[in-house]
């Protein structure tokens, strides 16, 4: 798969980091033409998701049967469930003319690296495991043992930044947001 259409954008960080509320502080910017991709995932939807926005909630079988037959750029198992980037997804979004944003953990990141070389990699870190720690109960969605699971799925994702291209610290929404901006506008500056 080739990268001439645009950018392959990835923002990976741990469980409770603040991705989801970093891109939408950058998502709907004009200046940076970008389109979410949508993750297929068989985990159960929460309070507030829908579907075809945050994910594609489908069973274990489709998830299997999709990516079985070729149709996922990447994917994983995530405490105890599949997430994957549907190929469609990607396609529809660079036909679009536009910069693909994926949100993935860092077995995805890996998968997408090997694929698209110069994919621009961009890994997200709480200012301390301490906050990162509160942010995820803050959020009083899962049970602990979920919550001590992806703890420690955490603090193994926080050994891999060096995998990244970028490390940006969230310990300020904005300023974390602002400094992506920037990353990604030096590189789309380069690409055109
Ligand atoms: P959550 O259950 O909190 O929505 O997501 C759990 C983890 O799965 C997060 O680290 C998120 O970035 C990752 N994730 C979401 N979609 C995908 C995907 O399509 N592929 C991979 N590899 N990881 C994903």
């Amino acid at each position: 798969m080739s990268n001439e259409k645009g950018l392959l954008i990835v923002i990976s960080g741990p469980s409770g980091v603040g991705k989801g509320t970093v891109i939408k502080e950058i998502i709907d910017d004009p200046d940076l033409a970008l389109s979410y991709s949508v993750s297929m995932t068989t985990r159960e939807k929460r309070a507030g998701e829908e579907e075809g926005v945050n994910y594609y909630y489908v069973s274990r079988e489709q998830f299997e049967q999709t990516r079985d037959e070729g149709g996922l750029l990447e994917w994983t198992e995530f405490v105890g469930n599949y997430y994957g980037t549907p190929l469609a997804e990607v396609e529809r979004i660079r036909k679009e003319g536009r910069n693909v944003l994926l949100e993935i953990e860092v077995e995805g990141c890996m998968q997408v690296k090997e694929k698209v070389p110069d994919a621009l990699t961009i890994f997200i870190v709480p200012p301390s495991v301490k906050e990162l720690e509160n942010r995820i109960r803050g959020r009083r969605t899962e049970a602990e043992e979920i919550v001590q699971q992806r703890l420690a799925k955490a603090t193994r994702e926080l050994e891999m930044t060096g995998q990244y291209r970028y490390v940006v610290c969230n310990d300020d929404v904005k300023l974390a947001a602002d400094i992506i901006r920037v990353i990604i506008r030096h590189h789309m500056e380069r690409e055109f």
